[in-house]
């Protein structure tokens, strides 16, 4: 069969940038091999790509013109292998994190790490080296993966683990994909013994009290999260709750065997009637500052209520990915080119993480530009080369991007950058659109960066991997690389 292949318009998750690209499919290793020779034999750089859930360019060719191919590992996806008693599995790259728990959960496990939304491939988010609101607890990812193969730029495919290879399995991973593509990966899941958490809301008047309470329960949960309302002034700054949950132990579910299946996790298809998939046109309604400060409001005081009352039982899939629960929930910030949304996170060491935040939102709102989801975690370090991870903090906020104010939002997020940078900050490339022209250099420590350069010149001479992301944090100097 033919390698499948079209040309369409690629584009960020966040929906505020993209390009038309030539897009190769493949199923299996050899159509992949088939693809890096096309591509090379077309004399253009490859961007690797999964599902495409980076809120930024992570994914996108790197010219806005058509020169660039973009290798969809989407529907390269079966399961190659779980094993009920260690909850083990091996895929290929393309599966996804719903198609994984959808086939692990039924027999009591769930993946150790997942985003906010299940929609990911297991090889992007290794190649993000992904963080859940578990991240304090057991790391990133990269924790959870065992070993993987990566297929080279030459066609010759590497196995990786920490004691063969370690230091391609180090470095692949985190590397968003500038070394070679993911073609079949291990992972460790969690052994769960109900298809429900225990969820304690905690309501927090400020950023201070919303960190001391997430810092309290490190040691008694197993995830935890805060929401900040970031249009809250004063006294108020950075109020909103925490959600704080734990695993069932076994025996405390009278009936794993229905809330572990995948019909018990399914989310309701409707709300009153309306369809779901329709919701996003009540969002569309909502966009504007003035109703988004209203709806963190709600969001704040039933975050009150529900501190004033005894734990409750959720869903993993609702716990997890509660923003897949509103589906196309993004387009609410509208559906024409030039607007859409940008994801701004910075990570700031534990010690500096108060103050720069808190900077960070007073500065939103003495420019008018407040983000509309403001979402907290806490981080561990990690071994991986190129790590985002602190031992510290982040705050994810969501920009609402238009035209008449594009420019001024990215270059205020720049500015924000450095602070962040002077703190001994860092950035998560799956969220960035704004980080400005080789930044990447000044973020991470040199002789790491340099190590991970010196092994990509090795691997691939020709930089045939390469992204617009990677142009952009490098400083447009990746044929040095
Ligand atoms: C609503 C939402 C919530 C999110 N929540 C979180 C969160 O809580 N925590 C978090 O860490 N992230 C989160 N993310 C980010 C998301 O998990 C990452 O961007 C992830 O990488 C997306 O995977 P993907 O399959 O869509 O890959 P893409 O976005 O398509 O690609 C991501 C990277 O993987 C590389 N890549 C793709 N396939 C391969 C391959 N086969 N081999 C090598 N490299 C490859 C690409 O080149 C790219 O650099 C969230 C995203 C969204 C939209």
């Amino acid at each position: 069969m033919p390698l499948a292949r079209s040309y369409r318009y690629v584009e960020a998750w966040g929906m505020a940038a993209g390009s038309e690209a030539r897009v190769l499919l493949p199923h299996s290793l050899e159509e992949m091999r088939e693809a890096l020779a096309a591509t090379r034999a077309a004399g253009s750089s490859l961007t690797l790509r999964g599902t495409g859930n980076s809120y930024g360019d992570a994914s996108l060719p790197v010219s806005a013109s058509r020169d660039g191919t973009v290798l969809d590992c989407s529907r390269w996806n079966r399961i190659l292998a779980f094993d009920p008693e260690t909850g083990i599995v091996e895929v290929e790259p393309g599966v996804t994190l719903d198609l994984l728990w959808r086939h692990t959960l039924p027999h009591g496990w769930w993946p150790q790490v997942v985003s906010g939304t299940s929609f990911p491939t297991i090889a992007g988010i290794a190649a993000a080296n992904i963080h859940g609101k578990n991240n304090f607890a057991v790391g990133t990812v990269g924790d959870a993966i065992l070993d993987f193969d990566l297929l080279l730029a030459d066609g010759s495919v590497r196995t990786c683990s920490r004691e063969r290879e370690s230091e391609l399995f180090h470095a692949a991973i985190g590397a968003f994909g500038l070394l070679g593509v993911f073609t079949r990966l291990r992972l460790r899941t969690k052994r769960v013994y109900s298809g429900e958490l225990s969820v304690t809301t905690y309501a927090s008047h400020d950023l201070g009290e919303m960190m001391e309470t997430v810092q309290a329960h490190v040691d008694d949960a197993d995830y935890l999260v805060g929401w900040v309302d970031a249009f809250a002034r004063g006294d108020a700054l950075g109020r909103g709750q925490v959600h704080h949950a734990r695993y069932l132990d076994e025996g405390e579910d009278p009936h794993p065997e229905e809330t572990l299946g995948v019909a018990y996790q399914e989310p309701p298809r409707s709300v009153f009637g309306v369809p779901k998939s329709e919701l996003w046109r009540v969002m569309r309604m909502l966009n504007g500052d003035r109703r988004w400060r209203f709806v963190n409001s709600v969001r704040y005081w039933q975050g009150r209520l529900e501190g004033a009352m005894a734990p409750r039982r959720w869903t993993h899939v609702e716990f997890a990915f509660l923003l897949d629960s509103l589906p196309n929930w993004k387009w609410g910030y509208g559906r024409v080119p030039g607007r859409g949304l940008i994801q701004f996170q910075p990570f700031v060491p534990r010690d500096r993480a108060l103050d720069v935040f808190r900077d960070i939102l007073r500065k939103s709102q003495e420019r008018d530009l407040v983000p509309y989801l403001g979402v907290l975690k806490r981080h561990r370090p990690d071994p991986f080369w190129l790590t985002h991870a602190v031992d510290g903090w982040s705050l994810a906020l969501d920009y609402k991007v238009t035209p008449a104010r594009r420019d001024e939002l990215f270059a205020f997020c720049r500015e924000l950058s450095e602070l962040v940078l002077a703190a001994g900050g860092r950035f998560y490339f799956a969220k960035d659109l704004t980080l400005a022209p080789g930044f990447a250099r000044r973020m991470f420590p040199p002789e790491r960066l340099q190590a991970f350069l010196e092994l990509k010149r090795e691997l691939d001479p020709e930089n045939l991997f390469q992204t617009r992301l990677w142009r952009r944090v490098l400083g447009d100097q990746s044929n040095d690389a």
